[in-house]
């Protein structure tokens, strides 16, 4: 089973829905099943959340534009959508790819 490293022990000790849990740089993390040591996910994912998140804050304000007042049910519904779309991408994102690093709080 596919299974992530932990940056303290080296051990492949994360599964990936443990990984996408882990949270950002910016979070306390997650501590590692093996030592402990708490872990979260490296600037890969930071990356794309921001990289996704204009995408999605182009498309919302494209749909935005372009929809007329006998449109405005189906733009909402398109808009919540792409906001899900975007939280879906984020973990799954998590869950298959980047590093797992130690969370900057904790940094030293
Ligand atoms: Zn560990």
């Amino acid at each position: 089973m596919l299974k992530f490293t932990c940056p303290h022990c080296n051990e492949k000790t994360f599964t990936p829905l443990q990984k996408a849990l882990a949270g950002s740089m910016k979070s306390v993390g997650k501590p590692c099943p093996n030592c402990g040591r708490k872990c979260c996910n490296g600037m890969e994912s930071a990356y794309f959340d921001s990289i996704i998140s204009v995408i999605m804050i182009v498309t919302i304000f494209v749909i935005y534009m372009k929809s007329d007042a006998s449109a405005k049910v189906q733009s909402s519904i398109l808009i919540a959508v792409i906001i899900l779309a975007r939280f879906v991408l984020s973990f799954l994102f998590r869950m298959f790819f980047g590093k797992l690093v130690h969370p900057v709080r904790t940094m030293r």
